[in-house]
């Protein structure tokens, strides 16, 4: 659905990123600069309340900075008609959110929005899950199936950046080992990125190629895993 993507160009950049809320008199994030390029997944991990989500939130536009720009492609965020924009940069929570229906229903449901075709058994095998549960109501579902259906009809819409926000947090060791493969092979295949919110030093040393740490809503580490920053805190 994209244009093809200049290599020279970040996939998506933020400068001076920094984001008030009247509720409070303390930045929720102060001045963020960063980008992920073709192929990179930034993980991003910090205290809990510290401002991962929030991040996520501003870039693809769920909420917008009080300071700051971003920028797909060499073009301003705010250029891009929303549906457009959440579709090609994708967001997936922690916790697959499915809707009562089959798994076919749920797998296809932003294709038939969208009016693009969806190889629903394809997809099915891809994330690891039985094409024949296909007509299976999605209410049937085990946690770590859901979260990979949930990944299936993400990948079907054939975003550029991947926003998760935990994404394995709620599964067991060898699904989350699964998931992060599968993704790792897609961010590798074309030219995407990743931005990934993970409390797990151990998937953040595993899967990244740089790391930004968020301390109070502030940048305290942007850089290559190993780099300065130890791993060991969460
Ligand atoms: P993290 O994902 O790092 O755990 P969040 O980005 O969810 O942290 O939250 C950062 C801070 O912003 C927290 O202190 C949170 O309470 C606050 N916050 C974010 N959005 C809101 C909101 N809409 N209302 C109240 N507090 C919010
Ligand atoms: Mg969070």
């Amino acid at each position: 659905m994209t244009e093809p993507v200049s290599p020279l160009l970040p996939l998506l950049s933020w400068q001076h990123l920094s984001l008030h809320a009247a509720f409070t008199t303390r930045p929720l994030l102060t001045n963020l600069t960063g980008e992920v390029r073709s192929g990179e997944i930034l993980a991003v991990m910090g205290p809990s309340g510290s401002g991962k989500s929030t991040l996520l939130t501003l870039l693809n536009r769920m909420r917008s900075a009080t300071s700051g720009s971003i920028v797909m492609q060499g073009k301003p965020l705010s250029s891009y008609p929303i549906p457009q924009l959440r579709r090609q940069i994708a967001y997936l929570p922690q916790q697959a959110v499915l809707f009562p229906g089959t798994v076919a229903d749920n797998l296809t449901v932003g294709c038939r929005l969208w009016q693009i075709p969806c190889d629903v058994p394809g997809w099915l095998a891809h994330v690891d899950l039985d094409p024949a549960i296909a007509e299976q109501s999605a209410s049937t579902l085990s946690g770590g199936q859901a979260q990979r259906l949930a990944l299936a009809r993400t990948l079907a819409l054939e975003p550029t950046v991947l926003l998760l926000d935990e994404p394995t947090s709620a599964l067991d060791g060898p699904t989350a080992l699964d998931i992060e493969r599968l993704i790792q092979n897609w961010v590798a295949a074309k030219e995407r990125a990743v931005i990934w919110v993970t409390h797990d030093p151990h998937q953040a040393e595993r899967i990244a190629s740089r790391l930004l740490r968020i301390e109070a809503g502030q940048q305290a580490f942007l850089g290559k895993p190993g780099d300065t920053w130890g791993g060991t805190r969460s």
